[in-house]
């Protein structure tokens, strides 16, 4: 029998921030994986963005979780000897008057001072449609996120702790966690959206949301060094080329693209540039949204081997390392999950 201290079922976020934790922590650890259809992570912008852009405020927690993505990605970048977090601006353009002066309010009235930096004019960028000005978001970043999935791959296949299968429960035996010859102390499911399929944790009020999106050219404008905001987000990556997202759909579960999504993403980038771009490819994924909108963080109410880190919704760059570190932190002192995991984010709030 193979003994370890953990065994991770998913290497999207979720479970590849986890996983990094409990190595650093020279914990024993095996990854189950195969890189199934629609995960999230394959897919997402990587956006770290601190603030609800339609409702002008920032998100729960965000210095928190802000700070901590910063410091985890950069000790990443260190360890796996690569670039992938790359600080960037927002821009949010102000699609009419009453927009602009709600921004403007929210900047002198509430904490959104940490986090507009500044206002641009109208017509200030000339490739834009730009006619009410805009503010500039920071800090904020981009997580070339593809880039750190597969870098984090190939790092956990050299250690030897990857397993490139389908999880399956019926080769899992819950009451003393041990799964084919793998014997565990705990398991941590981090399945993205399949976790409707978990016959442990299915209960969680999982919405799943697919989110279509596109990666685009524009011959006339090599690197913008700005994220743009406006209903969709423009996400300049380099050599002309720029990430386009994304939709929202609840419906279609699959990673299909559809004329649909294509023409809403076009629709809204056609009413942002004032410059020709070519499509290069689209592509879907089905993000692990949760009903109250809060992750799903905690230890199963029966079987106390079992736990889950999942429902990292739209945000799950810009949370996803706080929470794995509070988790991390619970699964290796074996302190109540609740000294560390607050009830907003324990899966125990809906026991
Ligand atoms: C279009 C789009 C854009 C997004 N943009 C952003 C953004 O800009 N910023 C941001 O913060 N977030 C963004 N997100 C959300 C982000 O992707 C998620 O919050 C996060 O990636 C979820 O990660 P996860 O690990 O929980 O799930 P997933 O990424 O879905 O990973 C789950 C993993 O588990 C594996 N798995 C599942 N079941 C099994 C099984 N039985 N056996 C073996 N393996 C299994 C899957 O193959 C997968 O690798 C976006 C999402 C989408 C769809």
């Amino acid at each position: 029998m193979n003994k370890v201290d953990f065994i991770i079922v998913g290497q999207g976020m979720a479970g590849t921030l986890l996983a990094h934790e409990l190595i650093s922590a020279n914990k024993k650890i095996l990854i189950i994986d195969k890189k199934l259809p629609a995960s999230s992570s394959r897919v997402a912008a990587g956006m770290i963005n601190p603030v609800a852009m339609k409702r002008c405020s920032p998100v729960n927690s965000a210095e928190y979780y802000l700070q901590n993505a910063f410091k985890v990605y950069r000790n990443l970048e260190l360890k796996l000897k690569a670039k992938f977090l790359y600080s960037k601006p927002i821009l949010k353009l102000f699609a009419n008057e009453d927009i602009q002066n709600i921004w403007k309010v929210k900047y002198s009235n509430e904490d959104m001072d940490k986090y507009i930096a500044s206002f641009s004019a109208k017509n200030e960028f000339p490739f834009l449609e730009n006619s009410y000005g805009g503010a500039i978001v920071e800090p904020s970043a981009h997580l070339d996120v593809s880039f750190f999935l597969e870098l984090s791959r190939k790092f956990f296949a050299e250690l030897n702790v990857l397993s490139d299968e389908i999880f399956s429960f019926d080769s899992f035996d819950q009451m003393n966690c041990i799964y084919k010859d793998n014997l565990a102390e705990k398991i941590i499911f981090c399945e993205g959206h399949r976790l409707q399929s978990n016959p442990f944790f299915n209960y969680l009020p999982m919405t799943p949301t697919k989110g279509e999106i596109m990666k685009i050219k524009i011959p006339s404008l090599n690197f913008f060094n700005k994220m743009i905001s406006k209903g969709i987000y423009v996400i300049p990556i380099g050599n002309f080329e720029y990430v386009v997202g994304a939709t929202y759909n609840r419906e279609d579960l699959s990673d299909r693209v559809t004329k649909e999504g294509r023409t809403f993403l076009i629709n809204k980038l056609n009413s942002i540039l004032n410059v020709d771009y070519e499509v290069l490819s689209v592509s879907a994924g089905v993000r692990p949204n949760v009903k109250d909108r809060r992750p799903l963080v905690g230890v199963h109410p029966e079987f106390s081997k079992l736990f889950v880190f999942n429902g990292l919704g739209s945000r799950g760059v810009l949370v996803g390392p706080s929470l794995s570190q509070e988790l991390t932190s619970c699964l290796i002192s074996g302190l109540p999950i609740e000294d560390k995991i607050k009830g907003h984010n324990n899966i125990s709030r809906f026991n």
